[in-house]
């Protein structure tokens, strides 16, 4: 095990460097309303719309703790196995943004609702990493300032001010842009597991900001620089290798890296200086007093806990026991939620047993149908068919009426037509022949119009076999069924 760790940690080093990688993540927390106030959290209002006296930070309005963002944070906090405290605190993090009317934000500094939780990612060597989560606490988002309506002038919209965030902060456990674009991926499946927060990255309501540092081996860790909002799993691991590099070549040309928060250019892939990192004292963070700490029952955590969802992992577990499929092709069914589950009542449409029709659909899933999906950039539930039609021609290959090159067929004609499997065996006359008379027929005219070869294999060139199930279905226009014409022409060749 040790050893494994270490060469995986020599396999990760970047000329002679090892990198170290910590994220923190905003995550919008799904509820119709904000954090501390009524407003609707609505994506896409007219500016300004979604604002009231709280979220506009009228003199005397108090804040109102919406409990439902607190019971979704719970259920973050199970998702990821972390510890749940049973009182935890809002502080007031002090500074001046023309979108921040408040003067500060309200968050949580000194006692989190959660720490130590831990995701498990899967390596592209099949080998499994826990990337161990520091803490998970509640804060409200900022709003808006608009730079483009009109030059020379910056509108402010509120419309996202006091929406409640869960910020995600993992411990600095990932030595690579693939682990940390692995680890985003991940823990995007779980929040939609259960549910807390949509992972739209384009709307920016799951946004990462990336640590990055290096240092050579055996040294301790170097002084990180931050790349703030990150908006897509590949800008992630751009951001995250340019910066390795910018910070190699300063070392290496003698330069000191200091902690700097960065912006990432997406339009050329590189990282540049936006400010010198405040320290946590130039926040002045005190406890809110305008909220008590948030204390939560026993009673109000065990019934979060009895809401929770099968999660990823477990789910994988029991679709490698249930259905027998490999565990990689487990992981890919069950990164979506929605993909899981209409596997699922795919499987559970085969006649068959699902220890036989898991492997079958399973099979289809992550062929023909994603390549479909993938072609004609759809979502699995906008299909043109009903999914229960992957089960019918899993039937079918099962029950022999079709063979699976022959099912390929069908389905290439069924996203065209979305007509009925059924319909379209007989249409393209697919039906495979399984009559064995009809199959003896051909066979013994295969062997007597070619007495020779007969001959030849009879005297010990196996190999002529193939040959003679060739010609077989070659008479039977393609359409025999393999497996039977075998049988026939063993029993015949061997009599
Ligand atoms: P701060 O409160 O100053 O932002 P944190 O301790 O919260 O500092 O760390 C912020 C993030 O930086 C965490 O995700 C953590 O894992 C990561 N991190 C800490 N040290 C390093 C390092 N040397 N290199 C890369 N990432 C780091
Ligand atoms: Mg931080």
């Amino acid at each position: 095990m040790a050893d494994s760790h270490a060469k995986q940690e020599i396999q990760n080093l970047v000329n002679g460097y090892e990198v170290v990688i910590g994220l923190e993540v905003h995550a919008q927390i799904s509820s119709k309303a904000k954090l501390f106030s009524g407003s609707s959290t609505e994506f896409g209002s007219e500016p300004n719309h979604n604002v009231d006296f709280v979220d506009s930070a009228m003199p005397g309005m108090l804040p109102v703790l919406n409990q439902y963002c607190v019971d979704q944070a719970i259920k973050t906090g199970f998702g990821v196995a972390g510890t749940i405290y049973r009182r935890s605190v809002f502080d007031r993090k002090n500074y001046f943004y023309p979108d921040l009317p408040q003067g500060y934000q309200i968050t949580q500094l000194y006692h989190p609702i959660i720490t130590d939780g831990k995701i498990e990612i899967s390596l592209p060597d099949g080998s499994k990493k826990t990337i161990n989560i520091d803490r998970i606490h509640i804060e409200q988002d900022a709003g808006k300032s608009v730079h483009t309506l009109e030059q020379d002038k910056t509108y402010i919209d509120l419309n996202r001010a006091g929406i409640a965030l869960m910020e995600i902060v993992s411990k600095p456990d990932m030595r690579s842009s693939t682990e940390a674009m692995l680890y985003i991926k991940k823990l995007r499946t779980i929040l939609k597991y259960v549910k807390t927060c949509d992972c739209n990255m384009e709307q920016g309501n799951f946004r990462v900001d990336a640590n990055v540092s290096v240092h050579k081996p055996g040294e301790p860790f170097g002084t990180r620089c931050e790349i703030k909002n990150l908006n897509s799993v590949r800008f992630v691991g751009q951001a995250i290798d340019y910066e390795i590099q910018r910070q190699i070549s300063a070392i290496e040309s003698g330069e000191k890296i200091t902690q700097d928060t960065l912006l990432f250019d997406e339009a050329t892939c590189t990282t540049r200086r936006m400010r010198s990192k405040e320290d946590s004292a130039d926040y002045r963070y005190f406890p809110d007093p305008d909220l008590k700490p948030l204390i939560l029952t026993e009673d109000r955590i065990s019934k979060i806990k009895d809401t929770m969802p099968e999660l990823p992992d477990a789910k994988k577990e029991r679709f490698v026991k249930d259905y027998g499929i490999t565990e990689y092709d487990a992981d890919i069914l069950t990164e979506d939620i929605d993909t899981a589950d209409i596997y699922e009542a795919t499987v559970s449409a085969s006649k068959y047993d699902i220890a036989k029709s898991g492997k079958q659909v399973a099979n289809w899933f992550l062929g023909d149908l994603f390549a479909y999906i993938k072609k004609a950039n759809i979502s699995i539930d906008a299909l043109p068919f009903p999914i229960t039609n992957i089960a019918k021609i899993v039937d079918l290959t099962l029950d022999d009426v079709i063979s699976i090159s022959s099912a390929k067929k069908l389905f290439a004609d069924m996203v065209e037509t979305n007509q009925e499997p059924d319909e379209i065996v007989k249409r393209l006359k697919l039906a495979q022949i399984t009559d064995i008379s009809t199959i003896e027929q051909a066979a013994s005219e295969v062997l007597n119009q070619n007495p020779t070869q007969v001959e030849q294999y009879k005297s010990g060139k196996e190999q002529l076999f193939g040959f003679f199930v060739g010609m077989t279905m070659k008479k039977l226009g393609g359409a025999g069924n393999p497996g039977i014409i075998n049988e026939v022409l063993k029993k015949k060749l061997s009599s």
